[in-house]
């Protein structure tokens, strides 16, 4: 079974989405894990987001996820990393297939709605630095 880190980010959360979200991962077979809701402090949210550092958005991206509180979960399932990638969708939520969570409830960049890890390496550091080693 693999793990990947989900996050319900604070666009979703602030739009009432939180149950929205997490019922479609829980329809496509997710198992949650763990789970922690909180804005977290921005050294922490730069260091997630560490390998955007550079880029012409990153502050814009920073602010976002500064802008209020967002749900982490840790959810298990056969291939959980591209199937949580699949149901969020395209980055960009204009650019996402209908029927994804991006295209169906995301707004713009960065106000995309979803976070899903994008390897295994990648889950393993994420759920490292939000929930702590096992
Ligand atoms: P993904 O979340 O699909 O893995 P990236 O790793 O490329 O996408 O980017 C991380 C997050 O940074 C995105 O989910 C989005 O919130 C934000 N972002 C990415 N590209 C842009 C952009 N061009 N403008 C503003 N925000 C962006
Ligand atoms: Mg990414």
């Amino acid at each position: 079974m693999e793990r990947t880190l989900i996050i319900v980010k604070p666009d979703a959360v602030a739009r009432g989405l939180v149950g929205r979200v997490l019922s479609r991962f829980e329809a496509a077979g997710f198992e949650f894990v763990r789970m922690r809701f909180e804005l977290l402090p921005e050294e922490l949210v730069r260091r997630f987001y560490a390998e955007h550092e550079g880029k012409w958005y990153f502050a814009r991206l920073i602010d976002f996820m500064l802008s209020g509180p967002s749900l982490f979960i840790e959810a298990r399932r056969d291939e959980a990393i591209h199937r949580a990638r699949n149901l969020a969708g395209a980055t960009d939520p204009c650019e996402a297939e209908p029927g994804t969570i991006r295209a169906d409830l995301g707004e713009n960049l960065p106000r995309n709605c979803v976070h899903a890890s994008d390897s295994s390496e990648s889950a393993a550091r994420e759920i490292g630095l939000i929930f702590g080693a096992d």
